[in-house]
This record gives C-alpha cells, sequence and structure tokens, in this order.
C-alpha cells in the first residue's frame, strides 16, 4: 500500500506505471484477483454509482424521517429548464450528487466512496465526465482506480469520518477523490493529480460535521451538492496551471491535525453548528416525538 503521494509518485517514475496502474496492482496483490476480477468489480460499483446518482432525477426521493429530499428532482428540472448561473453541466452535476444523497437517505443502495455521507460527489462527478465528454466505462474504471488510490492515502494520515474529523474529512476526502479522477480522465500529470486533490482538501479545510438531528441528511446533501462543484473547480484550476504551493501529502497532515482540534460539538454529535441551531433543535424535538 501507498501511504503517501510522494512514495506513489516516486514508483510511477521508478515503474513508469500510471497511479491507477499502480492501485490495479495493489488492488490484484491485496485481494489475490486477476484483472478481470478488478474490473468487474469496479463495474459493478460503477453500476451502483451510476443509478443512486441517477434515481432521484426524474422521480422525486424523500428521506425515511420526511425531514428532506426532492431536491436531485428540483435541480435536475431547473437544470433543465431554467436558465442556471453555475451552467448545465454544474447544476446537472449537483442534481446528481443530490440525488445519491437522497438515496442514501431513503435507505437505498449506495457506493460508501468514501463515506455514506459523502457518497454522492464521486458518482456525479464520475456520470457527469461520461454524459459530457464521452469517457468509456473502462476509463471511468481508471479514473476510479486513481480515486481510491488518493482516498486511501488520506485514510492511512488523517481521516474519512466526519466524527473524528468533521465534514472536512468526509466531503473533503470524496471532493479530492473525484478531483483526482477528472484529472486521470483528462490526461493530466501524476503532479496534477495531487495537486488537484489538495485544491479540493484547501477549499474546504476547517469544514465541522453537524448533522440536524444526528441524521446524515443536512446540511450533508448540500455539502455533496457543493463538494461535486468542489472536485470539477479544484481539477480546472489545476489544468490551468495553478501550482499547489503546499503539496498533497502536507494538505493531508493539516487536514488531520485540524480535526483532531475540532470540538466534539462539531463532530457528529448534532450539538453544534447546523445542528445546534434553535430550528434544528426543534426539529430534534419533533423527531424524538414520532
Ligand atoms: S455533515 Fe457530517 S454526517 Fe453529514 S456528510 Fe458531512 S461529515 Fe458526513
Amino acid at each position: 500500500m501507498y501511504t503517501s503521494a510522494k512514495s506513489m509518485m516516486d514508483a510511477c517514475k521508478e515503474q513508469n506505471k500510471t497511479i491507477y496502474e499502480l492501485q490495479l496492482q495493489e488492488e490484484m496483490e491485496a485481494g489475490e484477483l486477476s484483472k478481470d476480477d478488478v474490473y468487474d468489480y469496479l463495474r459493478k460499483t460503477y453500476e451502483i454509482m451510476k443509478k443512486s446518482a441517477t434515481a432521484g432525477l426524474d422521480t422525486p426521493i424523500m428521506s425515511m424521517s420526511g425531514m428532506t429530499g426532492e431536491n436531485a428532482y428540483k435541480v435536475n428540472e431547473y437544470a433543465k429548464n431554467g436558465n442556471p448561473v453555475s451552467g448545465a453541466l454544474i447544476t446537472k452535476a449537483m442534481a446528481r450528487a443530490l440525488s445519491t444523497s437522497e438515496v442514501n437517505a431513503s435507505m437505498g443502495r449506495i457506493v460508501a466512496a468514501p463515506t455514506a455521507g459523502a457518497s454522492g460527489i464521486l458518482p456525479a462527478t464520475l456520470v457527469t465526465m461520461q454524459d459530457e465528454f464521452d469517457y468509456s466505462d473502462e476509463e471511468i474504471f481508471n479514473a476510479l482506480l486513481t480515486a481510491s488510490a488518493v482516498g486511501e492515502i488520506i485514510a492511512v494520515n488523517a481521516t474519512i469520518s466526519g466524527a473524528e474529523g468533521g465534514c472536512q474529512a468526509e466531503c473533503g476526502a470524496a471532493a479530492a477523490m473525484a478531483a483526482a479522477a477528472i484529472i486521470e480522465l483528462r490526461g493530466g500529470s501524476i503532479n496534477d493529480i495531487f495537486t488537484a486533490a489538495s485544491f479540493a482538501l484547501k477549499n474546504i479545510m476547517g469544514l465541522i460535521c453537524d448533522p440536524v438531528c444526528g441524521l446524515v441528511e443536512y446540511p450533508c446533501n448540500l455539502r455533496n451538492a457543493s463538494g461535486v462543484v468542489n472536485a470539477i473547480i479544484s481539477a480546472d484550476l489545476t489544468l490551468a496551471g495553478v501550482e499547489a504551493l503546499i503539496p498533497f501529502d502536507e494538505t493531508v497532515g493539516a487536514m488531520g491535525n485540524v480535526g483532531k482540534e475540532l470540538p466534539v460539538s462539531l463532530k457528529e454529535t448534532a450539538i453544534g453548528g447546523i445542528a445546534g441551531t434553535e430550528t434544528a433543535q426543534r426539529l430534534y424535538e419533533e423527531f424524538l416525538d414520532k
């Protein structure tokens, strides 16, 4: 397992391989799998991602609690019929992120990449890239491998748990993975992959975990929508030539340290932040009375 961007970049150079090739090799060795086995698994994974990212676009989905939902439908309709300020690609990507978030909140099937709370970001990114730019399934699977390498380094060196490190660790990690996947698809360099991932983490450094009523619904769903946008802009900033002053590994370390310094009230305890507002507390009382 590669535990840092530096070790991975060094290995890519030494072995003349891409990140996804190294990650494929890792998966094959760790699971004693053939290349076909790994790609079959990726195919099944991406199928679930596609279903969750599209389920709520034409059919409104409410959460089990009844507190949130139907936003993927609204945003998709707006993308189709409105004149979105952020453009059709971004608006459709947000609708897809909301869709998976709503499937999750209605107890449907999602891929927790890296977690259920942040499960909308990577699928929305991949589906949008394929829809807009016609990437093949195999190219998407390779981007998934690259994303998984980035997620693994974050998990090993910091955390991907909101309860441990705040939402920066969930939606931040997911956006970093998605930004890396975009760079892979666009044919960027190995350095670009980690630069884009580092931008996504920097953009939401310190974001707290404050789900209303302790349910993975709100503001989680909004952060999935903004997470896919974070991934897209992080990739575009990188491809435009903006350089990472602070490298990925140090950014991950900073994110882990910020997570440790966050008070318990801001780490999935539903005490502080948005969960601590008057309205959220009233909703919690009503939820308990149900
Ligand atoms: S607010 Fe907390 S529970 Fe919701 S997505 Fe972020 S980390 Fe997960």
